[in-house]
């Protein structure tokens, strides 16, 4: 099993990654620490999880609070003895986020709090619990609109991405040395409510799909796959990377039809 003796904690997992991800890391052996705002939806996944035969345990947490980070961090310590993998992955797109002259700022304020410095935190708390288990694998979810500019505008939410990615990559060489490895993981758009919602029309789900070569979503079942491999030792030279996982998107310039 790929992630045998390994524990892993990741965030938004109630979600649509962030579920997937849970169930796949532990049928490869992980023991799950699934972290959500929605303390039921967690206590769900964990639930599910357990009856698959995996291990997992559920914490409620808001990870823009700094006192729930380290809660959560406590929690796979005292809970399964370590912190092996940090996947903060918890994110939110505002249906009110539009561009500069429209974006209020308590959209801005609440999308960079949850998305760029719930990542910070995940990571100011994680990184020594990853410490005391002697090094391991951190995967931050950014997007693959911190690679492109789109013109139907989310302004907040890309900055924030693009902040996920900075950040990555400066936290990936200051603990490259201690073992501790940070890559981003950067989503295409996805079959997820996320997206889902933000895309609420056929004719703007048809306007983002014809920029996809594969011509199709992508599922949050493969990002876990992603995930999993940047999670398990199997990537042990990579770190730093904006590892985008996207249909194509950030490859295209025409697109079949
Ligand atoms: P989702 O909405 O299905 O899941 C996100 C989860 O995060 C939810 O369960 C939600 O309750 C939780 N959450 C929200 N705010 C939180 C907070 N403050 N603290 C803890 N948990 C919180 O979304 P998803 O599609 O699974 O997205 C997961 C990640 O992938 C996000 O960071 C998102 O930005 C990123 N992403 C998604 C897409 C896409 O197309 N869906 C594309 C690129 C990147």
């Amino acid at each position: 099993m790929r992630l045998e003796n390994k524990v892993a904690l990741i965030t938004g997992a109630a979600g649509g990654i962030g579920r997937e991800a849970s169930v796949l890391f532990a049928a490869e052996g992980a023991s799950v620490v699934a972290v959500d705002l929605d303390r039921e939806a967690a206590v769900a996944v964990a639930k599910e999880v357990n009856q698959k035969g995996g291990r997992a345990t559920a914490v409620g947490a808001d990870v823009s609070r700094a006192a729930d980070c380290e809660a959560m961090v406590a929690a796979a310590e005292s809970e399964f003895g370590r912190l092996d993998v940090l996947f903060n992955n918890a994110g939110i797109m505002h249906s009110d986020d539009d561009d500069a002259i429209s974006t209020d700022e308590q959209v801005w304020d609440l999308t960079m709090s949850i998305n760029a410095k719930g990542v910070f935190l995940g990571c100011k708390f994680g990184i020594p619990a990853l410490r005391r288990a002697g090094g391991g694998s951190i995967i931050n979810t950014a997007s693959f609109v911190a690679l492109l500019g789109a013109a139907t505008p989310q302004v907040a939410y890309t900055a924030s991405k693009g902040a996920v990615l900075s950040m990555t990559r400066e936290l990936a060489v200051l603990h490259a040395r201690e073992g501790i490895r940070v890559n981003a993981l950067c989503p295409g758009p996805l079959h997820t409510e996320l997206l889902m919602k933000f895309l609420d029309t056929e004719e703007k789900k048809a306007r983002r799909l014809v920029h996809i070569p594969m011509g199709r979503f992508g599922e949050a079942k493969e990002m876990a796959q992603a995930a999993l491999w940047l999670a398990s030792d199997e990537s042990s030279f990579t770190t730093g990377a904006t590892f985008v996982v996207d249909g194509g998107i950030t490859s295209a310039y025409v697109t079949p039809i």
